[in-house]
């Protein structure tokens, strides 16, 4: 075996005690439900508690259904379709939340992200399907690029939760799940609960 596969380089500190939800703007005109349906899939697998949508079909609640019955997760991850994504980011900050606009114009996130665990406040999320309104810079406490290349809003979130969380996000247990993956080296391993 490596070195390196012996020591983890993520380095795992305590659980966080913030929570981190995320809201994504807007649906391309273009039928976007493949990345829609990952938006939603990582935040859920990446540690969040709620992912916001606006501009989206109801069938992505079946969708998330689907995975949680199999899965788990029912009590542990929400969806939430939404008109009023001001409303959302207003409530957010009054509960003594802050937001965190990710953009590939923002604050690099290797010089932040220190500074935003520090805070240790709950967190939204904040990721557009398109070019988000102006506004949304302005009403975000934080704008934090992942690089300053154009490439995609799923990839950005992964990586914010994946630094906001320093991995131990894959600790986390999704309950009532009807099958249960036993993580191997090589093959499947599933066990069936239910
Ligand atoms: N004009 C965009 C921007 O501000 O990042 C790119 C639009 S892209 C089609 C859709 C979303 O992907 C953006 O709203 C942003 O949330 C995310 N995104 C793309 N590249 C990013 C980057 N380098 N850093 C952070 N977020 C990024």
């Amino acid at each position: 075996m490596l070195e390196e596969e012996k020591t983890p380089s993520i380095k795992v500190s305590q659980n966080p005690s913030f929570v981190v939800a995320v809201l994504r703007i807007g649906h391309r005109l273009v039928r976007d439900d493949r990345t829609t349906t990952h938006a939603v899939l990582v935040s859920r697998a990446f540690g969040c508690e709620r992912i916001y949508m606006t501009d989206v079909d109801d069938e992505i609640k079946d969708t998330l259904n689907k995975v949680n019955k199999r899965w788990g997760g029912e009590k542990e991850f929400k969806l939430e379709i939404i008109d009023n994504w001001k409303q959302i980011i207003k409530d957010w900050k009054q509960n003594n939340g802050i937001v965190v606009h990710l953009t590939m114009y923002g604050a690099l996130i290797n010089e932040k992200i220190s500074q935003i665990r520090a805070l240790n406040q709950n967190i939204l999320v904040i990721i557009g399907a398109e070019k988000v309104p102006k506004e949304v810079y302005f009403l975000s406490d934080y704008n934090i690029a992942i690089g300053s290349q154009p490439h995609s809003e799923i990839a950005a979130l992964a990586v914010f939760l994946d630094r906001i969380f320093e991995g131990n996000q894959f600790k986390r247990k999704l309950t009532n799940e009807s099958v249960k993956i036993i993580p191997s080296e090589r093959g499947k391993n599933v066990i069936k609960k239910k």
